[in-house]
């Protein structure tokens, strides 16, 4: 770009020096199709700068971009993890040893949130592993 605007400043410089510009019909045509180089070689340059600017806009909007992928994915993960200990909580199970044959008997802890009375019973042997308080009677 530098070289085409210093080319067409010679141009000029040779128009000017042979004095050209006033003395023939030529020369007046030749400074006008100079004039016109001019007008296009700043026309180009306005575009590059343009182009420029949108080259530099583009990537400032990619690199945002890139940054709300990476915000996007690392919450995901984490409501990944907020889900899994969700379950975890859900599944959390209470274990009581049956005291006639001392099997481990496991129970959903959920089971305890009831009103009702809960009774758990030894899968094995049938006998009554765990109860809940009947809380209804005190109130009465
Ligand atoms: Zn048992």
């Amino acid at each position: 770009m530098r070289e085409l605007t210093s080319k067409i400043s010679y141009l000029h410089g040779l128009v000017e020096g042979l004095d050209l510009e006033t003395t023939t019909k030529e020369g007046r045509i030749l400074t006008n199709i100079i004039d016109i180089l001019d007008d296009m070689a700043e026309s180009i340059k306005g575009l590059q700068d343009a182009q420029i600017e949108l080259e530099n806009y583009v990537e400032t909007i990619d690199e945002d971009l890139y940054e709300l992928e990476d915000d996007f994915y690392e919450e995901d993960d984490d409501e990944d993890e907020e889900l899994e200990e969700d379950l975890d909580e859900e599944e959390e199970y209470v274990e009581v040893e049956c005291p006639k044959c001392h099997d481990l008997v496991y129970f959903d802890s959920e089971l305890l949130d009831d009103d009702d009375i809960v009774e758990i019973s030894c899968p094995n042997c049938d006998e009554i592993v765990f109860k809940t308080e009947d809380n209804n009677n005190d109130e009465d």
